[in-house]
């Protein structure tokens, strides 16, 4: 009985050293599509950028106020006007790249496990390869 109980115990830890997680996926079952990884990419460099160019406009527009009663012009007015026009051209491209979102969902079901999560490890395509010369396997 007692050889029984530890035999079960044994047997319990099995499928975990004949099966693993998936290395391909990391154990999801689902894979990134690239086109998506590209597309978030792209995304967060145009915020980026935009943050930047807003940073830039907003440091020069506060700066002549900061300097206190300068008494000649303000010398800030050549970079004033190109600014916010750069500040649209990025939301602007911020806008197209959102209408450009891929049409495929942003996961596939990973190829290598076909959405398991797990694959054999060595030892379990052993006991898989045993099992069909027995013919204990069916193919689902
Ligand atoms: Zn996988």
């Amino acid at each position: 009985m007692g050889d029984a109980a530890g035999g079960g115990d044994r047997w319990a830890r099995l499928p975990a050293a004949l099966e693993d997680d998936c290395g391909t996926c990391g154990g999801t079952g689902r894979t990134p599509n690239p086109r998506w990884q590209a597309w978030h990419r792209r995304a967060g460099e145009l915020v980026a950028v935009a943050q930047a160019a807003r940073r830039a406009h907003e440091l020069r527009a506060v700066a002549p106020g900061a300097a206190g009663g300068a008494p000649g012009g303000a010398p800030g007015a050549p970079g004033e006007p190109g600014e916010p026009a750069i500040v649209a051209a990025v939301d602007r491209a911020i806008d197209d790249h959102m209408r450009a979102r891929p049409a495929e969902p942003e996961e596939e079901t990973c190829a290598a496990c076909k959405g398991m999560g797990r694959e054999l490890t060595s030892a379990g395509r052993l006991l898989a390869d045993l099992l069909v010369r027995h013919g204990f396997v069916r193919n689902a």
